[in-house]
């Protein structure tokens, strides 16, 4: 198994060791994971909402679906009684075409009210938008957590504790019979935390506590970093985000989390392909059958070789409606996401 083999796999039973085994800061909260999401100069491997029971029930009536920045502005002020939407919304910062824009989809996806009086659009709210996201956990799998590794992960621990925008940073690495050296946690930020984690089994053992992030403060966007050689007297180049951004961010990968879970691995792979299954124990991660391993999903693509499209006839035996395994599957996995979204 090469390196992104291993990494893809890794990355997917944290998720699921996550989804069964996360003890949030607080009680009652219920962890929501999803994987590969963030900022445009950030991304995170696995990402856990901590979420608040009532609210998140309720984010339900906004469907599966991300609420997008512009559709989040209009959701979240729109008024409770018909008002004209230039009255009732603050300024966007941004032109008021892509308001209506979002209006519009707000109204088709059925999630705001909308009517024309003379040439005006006024809007309603259906529900009001609770924030339904208590705490943001962000994940980096690095199952060979090597000195090397470290090194290269080191950058991008910084970027996120600089910035705070997850409440805490952690790093996963799969267990060994070796335990995690000392020289090699001094490499890393003390603010993040560590993690071995058993894929097997889903024993994982915490070895060091990560602290938590500044999220509610300002914080600061590394942009550019000198490269430390020995001609390098170049400064470091960043700038602050204030809180507001910080929260607006937060609410937006919130959004998008909700929609994709971390079950969506399958919407950029090939269900349809006759050697495509789910499995390990129970987990339904992707099998397959030609390579007798699990696939990445870069190689799960038409550019695979081994690719067979699942035969015509499939689809006639059993699947008349849904339109073979390949379709089945994707439901399967849809089916277990929105499990996990109470009220959907
Ligand atoms: S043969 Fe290729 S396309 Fe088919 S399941 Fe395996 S990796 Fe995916």
């Amino acid at each position: 198994m090469d390196l992104s083999e291993r990494e893809f796999l890794f990355e997917l039973r944290c998720c699921r060791w996550v989804e069964r085994v996360w003890k949030p800061a607080r009680d009652p909260a219920i962890p929501l994971v999803a994987r590969q999401l963030g900022t445009r100069n950030r991304r995170w491997d696995t990402i856990v909402l901590e979420c608040d029971p009532d609210a998140l029930a309720h984010r339900a009536k906004f469907g599966l679906e991300a609420l997008d920045s512009d559709l989040l502005h209009v959701i979240r002020h729109a008024p409770e009684e018909w008002e004209y939407y230039r009255d009732a919304l603050p300024h966007p910062g941004y032109p008021w075409r892509y308001v209506r824009e979002a209006i519009h989809e707000g109204d088709e996806r059925g999630i705001l009210e909308t009517r024309r009086v003379g040439n005006k659009i006024e809007i309603k709210r259906r529900w009001p938008y609770r924030d339904w996201v208590e705490r943001i956990v962000a994940i980096e799998n690095k199952p060979d957590l090597d000195s090397s590794a470290a090194r290269t992960l080191r950058p991008q621990l910084e970027y996120d504790v600089a910035l705070s925008l997850a409440d805490e940073v952690w790093v996963a690495t799969a267990a060994t019979d070796e335990r995690v050296e000392p020289a090699l946690l001094e490499v890393l930020p003390v603010e993040a935390g560590i993690l071995t984690l058993e894929p097997d089994t889903l024993d994982a053992e915490i070895v060091w506590y990560p602290r938590t992030l500044a999220v509610e403060k300002p914080g600061t966007r590394i942009l550019e970093r000198p490269t430390g050689g020995g001609h390098d007297a170049s400064g470091a180049a960043f700038e602050y985000v204030d809180p507001e951004e910080k929260t607006a961010i937060r609410r937006q990968i919130a959004e998008r989390a909700y929609e994709r879970g971390w079950r969506s691995f399958v919407e950029t792979m090939r269900p349809d392909c006759r050697h495509f299954e789910l499995r390990s124990n129970g987990q339904f991660l992707p099998f397959c059958a030609a390579k007798g391993r699990c696939q990445t999903a870069s190689e799960c693509s038409s550019r695979c070789g081994d690719l067979e499209p699942e035969p015509p006839a499939w689809r006639m035996r059993g699947w008349p409606l849904e339109g073979g395994p390949g379709k089945r599957l994707k439901q399967l996995l849809a089916d277990r996401r929105r499990r996990r979204r109470p009220n959907l």
